[in-house]
């Protein structure tokens, strides 16, 4: 494989001109969820991608539109394909900002401004990672697709529908995506994954209107109590969730994913201190990384019913309502789960409303893929740190319309710093983590272009 050395000395001798890039795509507002500045910013990174040697256009959406970019090698060279998104989250409360969010401003070596980190910087860096690499090797290692969105800080309401209607435009080998920090104690990492969610309310109605507790009680059916015993129903003694079939799918950590949690740093006191607990809820006989990463949830999010002011009101309420999220895990389908979770409500208390919020598919990337080790080495070359291995975040993101729609293996490895504060006032970014970015990037190109990460056969084994 080729030596870099060249192409990271690209990328240190324009280190002013590549901040300075940076700092013109940040003076563009791009609100999605304000609609504020959103096209005008499509048309900038348009702009910048066709600088960085793609060839780029604007793919319209039911939202806003996806830049799409790409640079074709040869069909017979693999495809990496890059996601990121150009829109950005709200900048209140401004009194909060040293500096104007639309006003990039460097401070010790960082740039403060909205979308720094989240995401202008970190997929930035990927196209100036195809720039340099142009520049200095005169021809890429593998053929690039670029897609950025511009409504991921609204929960990316197209996306799924968009890949669903360009699969061959997006036909790749890998996806490879640049966001949020690296791990909190400064070391680069590889994310895998994600658990996926299904939101369901649980409605139970009692007397017409609220009724005098005294003069009707007794004689009058309580929904609250109602939606307590179903609730109670849900989970036993151990803390296991009750509902028939809900672990069937539940696909086991492989030994590497178990050994790349055994390495993940941990200190349990200082967790519970943070969060004023002292124990692990149940079941016991699960490790702390394992239950956020490869076990689901049964999670009340909120109970509503009667009267929770001051003082004593006797009543008996007319309604009650439960919310419940269920963080799902590898091969669990948010559809299957609702259905087995409708059928124990029905079973027990057909009275008892059940109404589905919202969901998202897991996704999991194997560690033994072997783009997902040209990563991890790509990674640990570009950094001179073994990077963390992450088999899953435990919240969740569409990754699902890359592994399971498109069916390719999907890799982050996060730029950003721990403190990037994104989504809050002074979002930041180290200008050398940005650089490092780059490096990483063009890193992860050649090594993915490279004769061994791949055989024939194991690309057909690739996604899981
Ligand atoms: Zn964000």
């Amino acid at each position: 494989m080729s030596d870099l050395t060249h192409v990271y000395a690209y990328v240190d001798a324009r280190r002013e001109e590549f901040v300075d890039l940076l700092l013109r795509y940040l003076r563009q507002p791009s609100i999605s969820t304000q609609d504020v500045g959103v096209e005008v910013c499509a048309e900038l990174v348009l702009g910048m991608m066709r600088d960085c040697g793609l060839e780029a256009r604007l793919l319209p959406t039911a939202g806003k539109p996806v830049v799409f970019g790409q640079r074709a090698v040869d069909p017979g060279r693999r495809t990496v394909l890059i996601y990121g998104h150009y829109d950005v989250q709200p900048v209140d409360p401004l009194e909060a900002w040293e500096t104007p969010p639309f006003e990039p401003t460097i401070r010790n070596g960082r740039i403060y401004a909205r979308g720094a980190g989240d995401n202008k910087g970190q997929h930035l860096a990927q196209l100036l990672a195809v720039r340099s690499y142009l520049a200095t090797e005169g021809a890429l290692p593998v053929n690039v697709k670029v897609i950025l969105e511009g409504e991921e800080e609204s929960s990316s309401p197209h996306l799924a529908r968009f890949v669903e209607e360009h699969r061959e435009l997006l036909a790749a080998d890998l996806v490879y995506t640049s966001d949020g920090p690296v791990h909190e104690s400064g070391r680069p990492q590889v994310v895998l994954g994600v658990r996926g969610i299904l939101y369901v309310e649980l409605r139970a109605r009692g007397p017409k209107s609220d009724l005098h507790s005294g003069n009707r009680g007794g004689v009058v059916p309580n929904p609250a109590w109602r939606l307590v015993e179903v609730l109670a129903s849900m989970r036993d003694a151990h803390g296991r969730a009750t509902i028939e079939g809900f672990y069937d799918d539940v696909r086991p950590l492989t030994a590497a994913e178990s050994a790349a949690i055994a390495r993940l740093p941990l200190d349990l006191a200082k967790v519970f201190a943070s969060y004023g607990v002292t124990r692990l809820p149940p079941p016991e006989g699960l490790g702390y990384y394992e239950r956020l990463m490869a076990q689901p949830t049964l999670n009340i999010c909120g109970f509503a019913s009667g009267y929770s002011g001051e003082g004593m009101k006797t009543i008996i309420p007319a309604t009650a309502t439960a919310k419940l999220d269920m963080r799902l895990v590898p091969d669990q389908d948010p559809d299957d789960v609702f259905e087995k979770l409708t059928r124990h409500v029905r079973e027990r208390a057909p009275d008892v409303a059940v109404a589905r919020l919202g969901s998202m598919l897991p996704s999991r990337t194997p560690i033994e893929n072997p783009y997902t080790q040209a990563v991890i080495a790509a990674v640990a070359e570009a950094t001179g740190e073994e990077p963390l291995v992450v088999p899953s975040l435990g919240g969740s993101l569409p990754d699902y319309v890359f592994t399971r729609i498109l069916g390719l293996p999907s890799v982050t490895v996060p730029y950003a710093n721990p403190d990037e504060s994104n989504h809050a006032p002074n979002e930041n970014l180290e200008i050398e983590r940005y650089l490092k970015g780059i490096k990483i990037c063009a890193t992860v190109l050649r090594n993915v272009g490279a004769p061994e990460p791949a055989t024939a056969a194991a690309r057909g084994a690739a996604v899981a």
